[in-house]
C-alpha cells in the first residue's frame, strides 16, 4: 500500500481518465495507493479542494500559497490560520523559495511568504509542505528560525543535495522524493535515495507533473507513485513493499491529522507491521 504525500488533485488533465478524479483515484487505488494529500498553491484553490476530500475519504488537503503564486495582496499569517481551520486541513504548504524563477515573485516577498506560512505552521502546529529550489541557505535559515522542530514538515520533490537533505532532516522535516529520481540524469538524487535514512522519506508524484519513467511526457497521476517507490526500493536493494510499509508509516507518523481518516485496512496493516505508533 502506498501513500501519494503530494498531488495537485484539481488540475488533472483532460488526458488523466477525461480529468476526472473519481476516476484517477479509482486507477490509484487499484495500484494499491490507498491516501491522497491534496496541495493547494493559494488559498482561493481550498474551496475545490475541500470539495474533492468531502467526496472522497482517503483524500485530505493542505492550505498555502507557492512560493511562485502571483497574489494580489499577501495573507497575514492570521488569515493562514483561519483559511486552516476553516478548510481542516492537515498540514501548512505548499509554501517555501524558489529562485529558479525569481523574476515571477521577488525574493523579499517568497521570504515574507515563507516566514509568516511557517509562523501560522508553529500556531496550529501543523506540520509544513516546503517547496525549495536553488535557494538552501535561505530556505535552511528560516527553517531553524521560524519551523517548530516536534512539529516538523518535509521537504518536498526534492532535487537538492544530500547536505541539504541531511540538515532539513536534523531539522526535523522528511524528504520526500518524485518521479523525478527515475531520470536518467538524476544520479545524484538515487544517490540520495540510498543515503537517507528510510524513516525519513516519504513519496510523492506531484502530479500532473514529473511522470515517472517510463510516462515520461505525460500527464502524471497518483497511481504513478508506485514507480518512485520502485525506484527507491532498487536502489536500497529492499523490496518495494518495504518501502511502501515504511513511507505509508513515516506520512502517518508526520501527518497526525490523516491518521482518523486513514482507510482501516491501511491502519490494520500498520499496527501489526509495528511501524505506527
Ligand atoms: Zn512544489
Ligand atoms: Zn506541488
Amino acid at each position: 500500500m502506498f501513500v501519494d504525500s503530494h498531488c495537485h488533485l484539481d488540475r488533472l488533465s483532460e488526458l488523466t481518465h477525461g480529468g476526472d478524479v473519481a476516476a484517477t483515484l479509482a486507477a490509484a487505488r487499484a495500484a494499491h495507493v490507498h491516501q491522497f494529500l491534496a496541495i493547494s498553491t493559494s488559498l482561493e484553490e481550498l474551496p475545490g479542494l475541500a470539495a474533492i476530500a468531502r467526496e472522497h475519504e482517503d483524500v485530505v488537503i493542505s492550505a498555502g500559497l507557492h512560493p511562485l503564486h502571483q497574489a494580489p495582496v499577501e495573507p497575514s499569517v492570521e488569515q493562514i490560520v483561519e483559511a486552516a481551520q476553516q478548510y481542516d486541513v492537515v498540514a501548512i504548504g505548499e509554501t517555501g523559495l524558489d529562485y529558479h524563477y525569481q523574476e515571477s515573485v521577488p525574493q523579499a516577498v517568497q521570504h515574507e511568504r515563507f516566514k509568516r506560512h511557517l509562523m501560522a505552521a508553529a500556531e496550529l502546529e501543523l506540520p509544513v509542505i516546503v517547496h525549495t529550489r536553488e535557494a538552501k541557505e535561505d530556505t535552511l535559515a528560516l527553517l531553524r528560525e521560524y519551523a517548530d522542530p516536534h512539529v516538523g514538515g518535509v521537504l518536498h520533490c526534492f532535487t537538492e543535495d544530500l547536505d541539504m537533505a541531511r540538515e532539513a532532516v536534523r531539522l526535523g522535516f522528511y524528504i520526500s522524493l518524485s518521479g523525478i529520481i527515475t531520470f536518467r540524469n538524476a544520479a545524484p538524487l538515487r544517490e540520495l535515495a540510498r543515503q537517507l535514512p528510510l524513516d525519513r522519506l516519504l513519496i510523492e508524484t506531484d502530479s500532473p507533473y514529473l511522470a515517472p519513467v517510463p510516462h515520461r511526457g505525460k500527464p502524471n497521476e497518483p497511481a504513478w507513485v508506485v514507480e518512485v517507490a520502485e525506484c527507491i526500493a532498487q536502489q536500497r536493494g529492499i523490496t518495494t513493499d518495504e518501502v511502501a510499509m515504511q513511507t505509508t508509516a513515516n506520512f502517518y507518523h508526520l501527518f497526525r491529522g490523516a491518521v482518523p481518516d486513514a482507510p482501516p485496512h491501511v491502519k490494520e496493516a500498520l499496527a501489526q507491521s509495528g511501524l505506527l505508533v
